[in-house]
């Protein structure tokens, strides 16, 4: 959303309201203090990653619909948000850079989103698409281009929702240059969340009913930010893909997250006492998937034409797997085909880039789509001991590589793209890159369809 559409007016009238305050006031002409408690409900979703289509315990973006569909038909206020990383995760998400997952969202009549660490994945440039498809704002109050403008349609967003105004600021983690891929990502800032958010609470607060921060920051900093922040009444969260259940309270604020692939719709219903602006009832759960009404048609229809356009080249079974197989798994599977297909001395894959895992039975092109949906290239580093040490970083204890190495020799090192690239960054002229130019997941699926799994 690129245009001015700053406030959208639901219902600016309260029928009911104006009917109470019309015979106190015609019956004792005076003006007693009229409690204004109305009921809110909010569904939210965070890190959907791309899961449009339902499969295994992830719901579906036409199930979800329906869910919202039946809430706004069963009650007067509904609001719908996102936390943030709504793209890559499948096939139909990177084949398009993303786009149909926005224009699924547009059918799904979500009210307002949020850009997560993943929207970066193509480049912020692409997230102006993003702006454009999408119907509804994309917040981000601290994520700023190389010239220091915003790269979300706004900070901050304000709702009337027949009688309760809602104000929505946004944030993503500061972290979020260390997990994006370099290449269309130059230059850009993310300030402190923390110092961003305190600074838009002040702005708003005493305009607004409701205060709903949405967070892609994760559940652990969700919770240190409700108690260094006073005065926001609700954070959704994503990108730890924490299953919060139900909502955690922190001081006066409800901390909420609701997993992730759309395993799970977290519903809230509060009642927002709108002389007082605050919260005076809140509850607050997980619908699993397999709770959810069946899907939406105008949504599944949507769902299967973009399906469509990628299963030829996605559902072929390649192998099949005797069993399920974990994310540790599957990376030291991912580090001994990349290692071997480029003669290196070992291979390295971060398990934060293994996405998903191996099911029992028929395993598909997809399934290695899923695994890795970021389109990353084989490369190889040349990289000296000591240095791929400090590359290991975090799974330097875990990693099988690490005992075998001596810090002042020096290695070659397949990994994907997105960890070459890295590594140019932080360590410059000592580390030689070299692209071998195919992507990681053509490798892996040839080699899985030769040899297999086990
Ligand atoms: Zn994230």
């Amino acid at each position: 959303m690129t245009s001015g559409r700053l406030f959208l007016i639901r219902d600016g009238l309260h029928a009911l309201c104006l009917a109470t305050f019309c015979s106190l006031y015609l019956g004792t002409f005076s003006f007693p203090a009229i409690a204004e408690e109305l009921e809110l409900v909010i569904v939210h979703t965070n890190d959907f990653h791309g899961h449009i289509k339902e499969e295994k315990n992830y719901a579906g973006a036409a199930r979800i619909s329906a869910f919202v569909l039946q809430q706004r038909e069963r009650h007067p206020r509904v609001i719908f948000l996102d936390a943030g990383d709504a793209i890559s995760g499948t096939p139909v998400s990177t084949m398009f850079k993303g786009l149909p997952i926005f224009e699924v969202m547009n059918l799904m009549n979500y009210d307002v989103g949020l850009l997560g660490n993943h929207e970066f994945d193509h480049g912020y440039k692409e997230i102006m698409k993003f702006r454009e498809t999408a119907n509804h704002p994309l917040l981000a109050s601290n994520a700023l281009d190389p010239r220091g403008n915003l790269i979300a349609d706004m900070a901050n967003y304000v709702l009337e929702v027949k009688g309760i105004t809602v104000g929505f600021i946004g944030v993503i983690t500061e972290k979020t240059p260390r997990m994006i891929t370099p290449l269309g990502n130059a230059g850009l800032t993310f300030l402190d969340p923390v110092m961003v958010v305190k600074e838009e609470v002040r702005k708003m607060r005493a305009d607004v009913d409701l205060l709903v921060l949405l967070s892609h920051l994760g559940h652990k900093e969700d919770q240190d930010l409700a108690d260094a922040v006073p005065g926001i009444d609700l954070i959704i969260g994503g990108h730890s893909h924490t299953y919060v259940n139900p909502p955690v309270k922190i001081g006066s604020t409800y901390v909420a997250q609701a997993h992730r692939y759309g395993t799970q719709v977290g519903l809230l219903q509060l009642t927002v006492d709108t002389d007082k602006n605050s919260v005076v009832g809140f509850s607050g759960r997980l619908i699993p998937a397999a709770k959810l009404p069946a899907p939406d048609p105008a949504v599944l229809n949507r769902v299967n034409f973009f399906e469509e356009q990628v299963e030829h080249l996605v559902d072929m079974e390649i192998t099949r797997s005797s069993r399920k197989i974990s994310p540790n798994e599957v990376q030291g599977i991912f580090e001994k085909i990349l290692s071997d297909t480029a003669k290196a001395d070992f291979g390295y894959y971060n398990i934060g880039g293994i996405r998903d895992t191996i099911p029992a039975g028929p395993v598909t092109a997809r399934h290695i789509w899923n695994i890795e949906p970021f389109s990353n290239t084989l490369v190889t580093i040349k990289i000296k001991g000591s240095d791929y040490l400090k590359l290991l970083n975090r799974e330097r204890e875990s990693h099988p590589s690490s005992t075998s190495i001596s810090a002042d020799k020096t290695y070659i090192v397949a990994t994907n793209s997105f960890i070459g690239a890295h590594a140019v960054k932080a360590f410059g002229n000592a580390v030689q890159m070299n692209d071998l130019g195919v992507l990681v997941r053509d490798v892996v699926i040839e080699n899985i369809k030769r040899n297999g799994l086990e």
